[in-house]
């Protein structure tokens, strides 16, 4: 996997600048294209292309795994997204096309747990290691946070013990160093654990064992069992993976156009590792590419430039990359930053971003509220009802946000509830999620909402449009005082989180990341 996956970017990495050189690039065609317009835009966009585009990605995913496909950054699968669309463009000459490869590290984990046969609700801890235990349970009846917490008689037993007292990882290295067989630690309150991280690759306090968690209702159960005199063969499967990965942002800035205003418009390449992500983030990254490919067809006033982000999912880390990587005067020539992630949802509503804040009090940097309008009078004149979506910064335009770049986008829902209201004004089923998929395995080729993904589009078509003719709505150069005040050498707010911080932070769910 780490040789398949890194040979071709180092290839890639190579031809850094475009592969389509500006010698073959035709101006006296290019004379001869009309002038962009919205509706000429918005005319090009159609579905079959959009669904043809999807179902190579869902073909990408299956590269990575049969069994779970995916295209999780630096993956088969991703990289192959990634060569996609840079064919496609390097083929219209239109673009000058770069890749900004660098590395990350990817994990993922996973756990099940039968206790006398019985399959208990399992998860995983971050930077746990692989293994298959089959074992006596023993509980410590303690916290295991320090040596004296393990009596002898743990060698070669799965030992159950209870959440608390000292970070996860202590426990498991603890019962390395004791040579139990295996760890199960259960929570200290009722519910299961959401998830959690041994907090580092290895501890000095001994080598890890297989670790899972299960809820505290279950943990108690079985120590009680055990104290009853109760014999339990315990069976814990654990999986885990950690690796340098060698991946991509894409940047395609196009060759023609007034470079120093830049109508800049992104979306994610990567999924999630447990699923196809077909509309988190194929529908934004369809809908971005489909656009840049029609816009080839025409001559633009200001240069557009569009980027395909890697390791979304793992805490905006290539949005983040690019940002901290561009001189300031590079990042005062970009106008305005428009993102796309999910714009497909088979539940969908249409949101768009709240960049005058007056719905959710976090406005974005001066212009953003224009940028939200323009989207907002986009589906008035469809006939179509939209509502605002918090700029939670969970997504690549955050970075943009945080240097002072104008930000807007549409979106159509992950893991809220559609309500009645919902229903009325976009179809649908109330009391469902607009993504039952989101993160899974399902968001196949099949969890597209076509309709829906084909207005998204025109919308992205649309904007891009209007502002490659004129940014007379934008407030830009923008004035001193708009532009982040940050040093250089000040890092991005998202680099300063953890790791596991980090990765939850893109991913998005409400709830916290647990050490201990
Ligand atoms: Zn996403």
């Amino acid at each position: 996997m780490w040789f398949s996956t890194l040979l071709p970017f180092v290839t890639l990495a190579l031809t850094f600048t475009s592969s389509a050189s500006a010698q073959d690039f035709d101006i006296g065609e290019l004379e001869r294209k009309p002038l962009v317009t919205s509706a000429a835009l918005q005319r090009r966009i159609h579905r079959d292309n959009l669904l043809r585009h999807a179902r190579n990605f869902q073909h990408f995913a299956e590269q990575t795994s049969k069994t779970t496909p995916n295209r999780a950054f630096g993956s088969v699968g991703h990289n192959s997204t990634v060569r996609y669309i840079k064919k496609l463009l390097d083929a219209t000459k239109f673009y000058d096309t770069q890749l900004q490869t660098f590395p990350y590290t990817y994990a993922e984990a996973s756990s099940n747990f039968t206790a006398n046969g019985v399959i208990l609700p399992t998860k995983s801890l971050f930077y746990g290691i692989s293994g298959d235990v089959t074992a006596p349970l023993f509980a410590t009846g303690n916290l295991g946070c320090v040596p004296e917490h393990f009596p002898a008689s743990v060698e070669g037993k799965l030992v159950l013990i209870q959440r608390g007292d000292c970070i996860y990882g202590i426990k498991v290295a603890l019962a390395g160093a004791a040579k139990a067989a295996g760890v199960i630690i259960f929570n200290d309150v009722p519910a299961e654990l959401s998830g959690g991280s041994l907090g580092g690759v290895s501890r000095p306090e001994g080598p890890y064992v297989p670790v899972g968690t299960i809820s505290g209702t279950a943990g108690l159960d079985l120590q009680a069992r055990l104290a009853a005199g109760e014999e339990i063969t315990g069976v814990l499967k654990a999986y885990g993976l950690v690796e340098e990965r060698y991946s991509s942002n894409l940047i395609a800035t196009s060759k023609q156009g007034n470079k120093n205003q830049i109508v800049f418009s992104g979306s994610h390449s990567d999924s999630v590792p447990g699923g196809p992500g077909i509309n988190d983030d194929g529908s934004g990254t369809m809908g971005n590419l489909e656009t840049a490919l029609q816009l080839t067809n025409f001559r633009l006033n200001n240069a557009v430039r569009f980027g395909w982000w890697t390791a979304e999912e793992f805490g905006l880390v290539g949005s983040t990359h690019h940002i901290r990587n561009l001189p300031q005067s590079e990042r005062d020539k970009i106008a305005l930053y428009l993102n796309f992630d999910m714009i497909a949802s088979p539940n969908s509503g249409f949101f768009i971003y709240d960049g005058d804040g007056d719905t959710f009090q976090r406005p974005g940097p001066p212009g953003s509220a224009q940028i939200e309008k323009l989207y907002e009078d986009y589906y008035k004149a469809k006939g179509l009802i939209s509502r605002p979506s918090n700029f939670t910064g969970r997504s690549d335009y955050g970075p943009f946000l945080e240097v002072g770049i104008p930000c807007g986008g549409v979106f159509t829902g992950h893991e809220g509830v559609k309500t009645d209201e919902g229903v009325q004004w976009w179809g649908g089923q109330a009391g469902v999620v607009y993504d039952p998929c989101y993160h899974a395995r399902c968001d196949t080729y099949e969890n597209l909402r076509v309709e829906t993904f084909e207005t998204n589009v025109k919308a992205i078509a649309h904007s891009i449009a209007v502002y490659s003719m004129s940014l007379e709505t934008i407030p830009f150069p923008r004035a001193a005082s708009s532009i982040s005040s940050r040093s250089a050498d000040e890092k991005l707010h998202v680099e300063t989180l953890t790791y596991e911080e980090r990765r939850h932070y893109g991913c998005d769910h409400a709830h916290e990341v647990s050490w201990q």
